[in-house]
Order: C-alpha cells, then sequence, then structure tokens
C-alpha cells in the first residue's frame, strides 16, 4: 500500500490518503490540492513534489 501525507507538502495538513498504486495518489492528492488548498492550476513540479513524498505504507496492524 501507499501512502501520501499532505502535510509533508502543506505543513499543517492532517489529510492523507492510501492507495495501491501511485496515478491514484496522484489522481486523489491533485483533486485534495484543488478542492481544500485553492490551487486552481496544478502546475508539473506540483506533481513532481507529491511522487516524491508518496512511501511504502508498512503492514502494520490496523488502528
Ligand atoms: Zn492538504
Amino acid at each position: 500500500m501507499r501512502l501520501f501525507e499532505c502535510g509533508s507538502l502543506v505543513p499543517g495538513c492532517d489529510w492523507h490518503t492510501r492507495a495501491e498504486n501511485d496515478a491514484e495518489i496522484v489522481r486523489r492528492a491533485v483533486e485534495h490540492m484543488r478542492n481544500t488548498h485553492g490551487e486552481t492550476v496544478i502546475r508539473e513540479n506540483m506533481i513532481e513534489n507529491i511522487k516524491a513524498r508518496i512511501a511504502n505504507e508498512s503492514e502494520a496492524p490496523a488502528h
């Protein structure tokens, strides 16, 4: 499972998302940037910043 935490890009934001693949994470993150952070224009470097912060989530017990 892959995990993206918006707080790693936008300090103070606690939104995060999980998905099986990076493309889905990027899709959701872009949607979040638009809806929550008012990023009406998603620049290429924004996509790169999101991708760079996607992490593998360890198989920890659900909480
Ligand atoms: Zn956010």
